[in-house]
């Protein structure tokens, strides 16, 4: 087939060229160390650049710069409409570098760069732009309160929302310019400071915004990324007394550790984790728009979105018409590199990840799926699974339980309603679900007995900056977006005064 591959910016080849490492106090950290690692583009395996890991003297320097900028007022003094005015600004420099940023990401990640610029660029814009608004509209409350000591003595009492302090904002690969910015404009409308640690595969994307957000005005050290491995850096990072509040974006194993490191010192979390994430057709559900919800939900990024629709529930008498029509489509996809604009499916972020994805293939071998499409390698350099259809499955199968982060969707059988639902809640993660018909009462009565953190009908995956997203069950603690993020980077401070 053929390519059309988008021309590298020079802005882009530019910041490729550099050497990379840790971002403080507004630049480059300028410690020199042994230790450094190479930045892989996942299309080609080739290697974009290096950056230098931190080691844990480094994590000390990147905390130390967002305390100070912290305590010394230069943030989170500033009037609201200061802070408003600044991170639109961050935005609007977002917006003017954007096809830099969404070419940086897909050369990194993997992703379509259509992907690129609509999500991690365009959804990302829209997130700055609604969060930085937050800054002038943080409130508290006033109370009634009916203290009877001193005797006569009258009250006034109210709350205020105080900045939670300096934010680690612990970021995955999947979605790395967005997720991290997920955690930057709640946490600075709040007047906090932040250390965004990005993940090992990807932390170009992160060093870049850092670089624009001086450039917008937002004060030395507010904004510091910390780049190390994960497994040495991560766990100093959390358990520094310094930071009082942890946002991790990430897998469930690692994101209990977080949890519990983080308890010792009291330091604030909030954990969004995996998920596995069901489609509940039914009987009435319009098979052609849940065919392309199947596609559009559980493929996008290659399926490496906690989010993605992963096990799909049909009725039985619509099954092998589903199965049929889903499969078809799915095996047309074309395959590429997220720089090729005619690519539709492309690589996984890494070889790790990539053999993670074909392990959890050959699993469903052995446990008996039919494989209605994919399942065969890709013969291209990089890191690719060709989309794939799992049909025949059944609930205790591995691939309908576990989280694969892959372009593989299981295709379930169900006979009444009430086995559906069963099936859907039969998860130890609770991060998203869809429903599909147009059967409205039924469909409200389900509602209710979901057990997820978001329940889409008709359609599956997005999301918006004004509804709260995170998990029931594993798939987390807390809600991001909307004013839970705001509630989330403060803390409540009850005032009482006798006069
Ligand atoms: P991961 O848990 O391996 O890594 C996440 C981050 O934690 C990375 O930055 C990593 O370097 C860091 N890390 C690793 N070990 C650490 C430690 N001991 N202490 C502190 N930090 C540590 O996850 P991943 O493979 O990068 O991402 C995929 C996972 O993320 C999937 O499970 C996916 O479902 C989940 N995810 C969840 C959401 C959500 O909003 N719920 C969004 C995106 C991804």
């Amino acid at each position: 087939m053929a390519t059309s591959l988008v021309s590298t910016l020079p802005a882009v080849e530019g910041f490729l060229d550099k050497r990379h490492r840790s971002f403080l106090d507004g630049g480059q950290c300028r410690t020199q160390h042994e230790r450094s690692m190479d930045i892989l583009d996942p299309a080609t395996a080739g290697v974009l650049t290096r950056v230098q890991l931190a080691d844990l003297e480094e994590v000390d320097a990147v905390v130390a710069s967002a305390h100070r900028a912290f305590t010394s007022g230069c943030w989170s003094k500033l009037a609201p409409a200061a802070r408003e005015r600044i991170l639109l600004r961050f935005a609007d420099l977002v917006e003017a570098h954007g096809e830099e940023l969404a070419q940086l990401e897909t050369l990194n990640q993997g992703k379509s760069i259509h992907l690129s610029r609509a999500i991690e660029v365009g959804a990302s814009l829209n997130y700055m732009r609604y969060m930085a608004g937050w800054a002038t509209k943080i409130e508290g409350q006033t109370l009634d309160v009916s203290i009877p000591m001193p005797e006569h003595a009258r009250f006034n009492a109210y709350t205020r929302r105080e900045p939670a302090g300096v934010v680690a904002g612990i970021v995955p690969w999947n979605f790395p310019m967005m997720i991290a910015l997920w955690k930057v404009i709640p946490a600075l409308a709040c007047g906090c400071t932040v250390i965004i640690k990005p993940a090992d595969e990807t932390p170009l994307t992160a060093l870049r915004l850092a670089e624009l957000a001086v450039e917008a005005g937002i004060p030395a050290g507010v904004f510091n990324v910390l780049i190390g491995r994960g497994a040495e850096v991560g766990p100093a990072l959390v358990a520094h007394p310094l930071v009082n509040k942890v946002s991790f974006t990430g897998s469930t194993a690692v994101g209990k550790q977080v949890g519990i490191a983080a308890l010792q010192n009291m330091t604030r979390f909030i954990l969004e984790l995996g998920g596995k994430n069901p489609m509940l057709l039914l009987e009435d559900a319009d098979l052609d728009k849940a065919v392309a919800g199947a596609i559009g939900g559980g493929l996008l990024n290659q399926g490496q979105v906690c989010a993605a629709a992963s096990r799909i529930y049909v009725q039985a008498r619509q099954y092998e018409r589903f199965v049929e029509a889903l499969s078809a489509q799915v095996g047309a996809l074309s395959i590429g590199a997220g720089m090729d604009a005619t690519a539709q499916v492309g690589p996984l972020v890494s070889k790790k990840q990539q053999s993670s994805v074909l392990n959890y293939l050959e699993i469903a071998r052995r446990e008996g799926a039919r494989f209605a499409a994919g399942g065969q390698p890709v013969d291209l350099p990089g890191y690719f699974v060709a989309p794939t259809v799992l049909a025949d499955m059944q609930q205790r199968m591995t691939c309908v339980q576990e989280e694969i982060f892959g372009p593989v969707l299981s295709v379930v059988p169900y006979d009444n309603l009430e086995q559906g639902l069963q099936m859907v809640n039969d998860s130890r993660y609770g991060l998203t679900a869809s429903l599909w018909s147009n059967d409205l009462g039924r469909v409200m009565e389900l509602i209710p007995q979901i057990e997820a953190g978001t329940v889409w009908v008709n359609n599956h995956v997005p999301v918006d900056p004004n509804l709260p997203f995170g998990g029931y069950k594993q798939s987390g603690m807390g809600r991001e977006f909307g004013r839970s993020a705001i509630e989330g980077f403060t803390e409540i401070k009850s005032v009482c005064i006798t006069y």
